[in-house]
């Protein structure tokens, strides 16, 4: 495999830690009690395992998977649905849990698919997002950090399925 370190740090763990922890709480003070939190896989696993860990109260947890990018950092607009949820969402207090909001069409996807199975709330926390690379105009409630357009490892995020396990956000040139 080609080694493609990241070439720079463009968020520390310690600015990861202090976003997420007040994430958590902005969440929290909106939704105070019940709250079912859906992790997106792979991406999102240690966005989910840490805003949760900062949380009081009752939290219950589900996952799916879906899969966009196929390798490497181009889009193929695609969106494939690998693993559905376990349990149900009707009549629940839902947020949706990803890595990175880029040009929006996963998002899309999976809040059209989400509600069409009745939550009472459907709310969406991404930890980052790229606003110059929107193609469609999507929600997201609570954004962790605005970046511009570059490609991103770390913090669960991948490059062919490496550097998911870096504690802080990396730049890799492209
Ligand atoms: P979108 O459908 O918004 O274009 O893309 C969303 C998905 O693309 C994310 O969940 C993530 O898996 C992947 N993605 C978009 N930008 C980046 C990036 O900078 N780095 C990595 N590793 N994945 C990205």
């Amino acid at each position: 495999m080609v080694d493609r370190r990241p070439s720079s740090v463009l968020i520390s763990a310690e600015q990861l830690q202090r976003r997420v922890a007040e994430l958590a709480a902005e969440i929290r003070a909106d939704y105070p009690e019940n709250l079912h939190i859906i992790a997106v896989l792979k991406g999102a696993f240690m966005f989910m395992s840490d805003l949760v860990r900062f949380m009081d109260g009752s939290v219950s947890m589900d996952f799916m998977a879906v899969s966009s990018y196929a390798k490497g950092t181009t889009t193929s607009g695609e969106v494939r649905l690998l693993k559905d949820l376990d349990m149900s969402l009707d009549g629940k207090d839902v947020l949706i849990v990803e890595d990175i909001v880029d040009t929006g069409l996963t998002l899309t996807y999976l809040q059209e698919i989400l509600r069409a199975r009745n939550p009472r709330m459907l709310r969406t926390a991404c930890l980052l997002s790229k606003p110059s690379r929107r193609k469609v105009d999507v929600a997201v409630d609570y954004v962790g950090f605005t970046i511009d357009d570059h490609f991103v490892v770390g913090y669960g995020l991948d490059y062919a399925e490496q550097y998911r396990n870096l504690p802080y956000i990396g730049l890799i040139e492209t």
